[in-house]
């Protein structure tokens, strides 16, 4: 059990006591988990902690243009030299180690940075803060208390971070806190409209084919209160698009007015279903995926599930219904 701490001193220490250090984030980074490992990289090197950032899966389009983009390694193994010279992991955003899909993590000591509820406490140190509007923000907190001035590349990063994961500011954790650190990060250099361009004005003519495609199976359910929408391998053929390419797709149907929860499926891979929910209000559906082995927060969570689309989509519809239903 990890010695666990809502403040960020315990975690700027640990840090600053390694010489080489990991940072990785969860499988299919989203922007927080990017933008804090690159702003982290650069609190690393302040502290004297050469920092090397691993990720199982590619950044989101658009994000590689982001300064510090480039220093992030792609790969599913750590071991061998590059183990050899590491001596403490940093996970981000990772609720449980396996989230980073990478192997030989658990072969060093690891300090643990989220703001998921329900983190499992892992690792040496636990930095945890369910009510952090982004773990850039937490990022954020600990150059303040390690009194290192972050660079505008930092600030950019951790930008970049905070506003995806408050939908630019948009969703409840757009808290006073959240636009407190926004003005910090702004006068620290970061620029909004930069940094909307990258995260909104570099889609791929195959993902808005895509969204066509999506739209074709749009179905309402529960009086409107539901919204399903998938897209299977042959959607993904027919608009020559990659499984990057569903990144905000779900954002769509979310926009139809009386609309609670979203569903949206994709199957890329044979056999193998990623389902995503959104939710309003209290609605809960990180308890739906839980029920799935996944998890999430209350309005935005997901889960793989192993099977054929249409009888995933029937299974998590189900669920789904019954927590309309109830609440
Ligand atoms: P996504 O729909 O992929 O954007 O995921 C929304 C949220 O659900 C993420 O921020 C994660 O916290 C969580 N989540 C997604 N997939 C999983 C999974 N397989 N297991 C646990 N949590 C997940
Ligand atoms: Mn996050």
């Amino acid at each position: 059990m990890a010695r666990v701490t809502g403040e960020p001193g315990p975690a700027v220490e640990r840090l600053a006591s390694a010489r080489r250090a990991l940072l990785t984030s969860h499988a299919s980074p989203d922007g927080d988990a990017v933008g804090s490992e690159i702003a982290l990289a650069e609190l690393a090197r302040g502290l004297g902690v050469e920092p090397v950032i691993v990720n199982r899966d590619p950044m989101p389009a658009g994000l590689d243009l982001m300064p510090g983009a480039g220093a992030v390694r792609l790969l599913e193994t750590v071991e061998g030299d590059l183990l050899e010279g590491i001596d403490l992991v940093v996970t981000l955003e990772c609720p449980e180690l396996d989230r980073a899909g990478i192997e030989g993590l658990d072969r060093r000591p690891i300090l643990n940075i989220d703001h998921h509820r329900g983190n499992a406490r892992y690792g040496e140190v636990a930095f945890l803060d369910d009510t952090a509007p982004a773990v850039g923000e937490m990022v954020w907190r600990m150059f303040r208390h390690a009194a290192i001035e972050p660079s505008p590349e930092a600030a950019t990063a951790a930008f970049v971070a905070l506003s995806t994961d408050t939908g630019d500011f948009r969703y409840g954790n757009a808290t006073p806190r959240a636009f407190e650190a926004a003005a910090e990060m702004v006068a620290a250099g970061a620029r909004p409209e930069q940094v909307s361009e990258w995260v909104h004005e570099q889609k791929t003519p195959g993902s808005i084919r895509l969204l066509g495609e999506a739209l074709r199976t749009l179905e309402l359910l529960a009086g409107g209160r539901v919204a399903v929408m998938q897209v299977d391998p042959e959607a993904f053929r027919r608009a020559g698009a990659t499984a990057a390419d569903t990144d905000d797709l779900i954002d769509v149907p979310r926009t139809i007015a009386g609309v609670r929860v979203t569903v949206f499926l994709k199957q890329w891979e044979p056999g193998v279903v990623r389902v995503s929910l959104r939710s309003r209000g209290t609605l809960d559906v990180r308890s739906v995926a839980a029920r799935f082995g996944g998890g999430g927060h209350t309005n935005a969570a997901g889960c793989t599930i192993h099977g054929e689309i249409g009888a995933v989509r029937r299974d998590v519809v189900r669920a789904v219904l019954e927590l309309v239903e109830e609440g």
